[in-house]
């Protein structure tokens, strides 16, 4: 049985202090979660967080990585500084970074092989934009964006990752997508894994939901057989959101 994952995504949000004292709420309020418990925080909030987590059953993730393992690369961090700061999960690939900061299918490659290289556990996101879907062409656009991501990574290295369907007109907007069609468009991911890596490797793979996901709309999404998790931004932010989320 695969144990599902639910992860926030705090993004540009929480100083250090305010890490220190959301940690300490959400802690206690996901103590013995049935799913794997995640916080992708801020670059600058990662040592703290490390030591509010200490102790917990919670993981340390990060937003992004580059793909060089250092050099001139101004504004960027690699996968060893991550490393040293027992992060566990990044964020690859997120839409905010494909639309804001140029972050292509290519780079997203290459951010989750020089994360693979030093044990880090990439969150590979993919999903389509509103004009996408209405042209009807999500399923090819997924497709595109997990051939690209996983383009020359091994299947060795597939436990070790997560990928996060996240339909980008769902993302702070508040509209999330049906539980069928977040079902049905997962479905497409799998099978596309399925082509690159065979059966079981693709079923073993964790997919989450991800797009205005919150305590309201949780145990709906996970009821779906294909949904494994889930990628919270929104309402990671407050504890109790979260934890109602992660106890879904
Ligand atoms: C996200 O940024 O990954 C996300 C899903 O955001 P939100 O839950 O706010 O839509």
């Amino acid at each position: 049985m695969k144990r599902t994952i639910i992860a926030g995504n705090w993004k540009m949000n929480k100083t250090v202090a305010e890490t220190k004292a959301l940690i300490k709420e959400i802690a206690p309020l996901v103590a013995g979660a049935k799913c794997e418990v995640v916080v992708c925080v801020p670059f600058t909030d990662l040592d703290i967080a490390r030591k509010a987590l200490r102790g917990t059953d919670i993981k340390l993730g990060a937003q992004n990585v580059h793909w060089a393992p250092k050099g001139a690369f101004t504004g960027e961090i690699s996968a060893e500084m991550l490393k040293e700061l027992k992060v566990e999960y990044v964020i690859i690939g997120h839409s905010e970074r494909r639309q804001y900061f140029g972050e292509t299918d290519e780079t997203v490659n290459k951010r989750a092989k020089a994360a693979l290289e030093y044990s880090l556990k990439p969150i590979i996101c993919v999903g389509e934009t509103l004009a996408e879907r209405e042209a009807g062409k999500t399923a090819e656009v997924v497709i595109r964006q997990i051939n690209g991501a996983f383009a020359g990574i091994e299947k060795l290295s597939l436990k070790r990752i997560v990928v996060a369907y996240e339909p980008v007109w769902a993302i702070g907007t508040g509209k999330t997508a049906t539980p069928q069609d977040a079902n049905e468009t997962i479905a497409v991911i799998r099978k596309a894994l399925r082509k690159l890596y065979g059966k079981t490797a693709s079923r073993a793979l964790r997919i989450q939901y991800g797009g205005s996901m919150n305590p309201k709309n949780a145990t709906e999404l996970m009821a779906m057989p294909e949904i494994d998790g889930g990628l919270i931004g929104g309402a990671s932010l407050k504890a109790e959101d979260f934890a109602k989320v992660v106890n879904y």
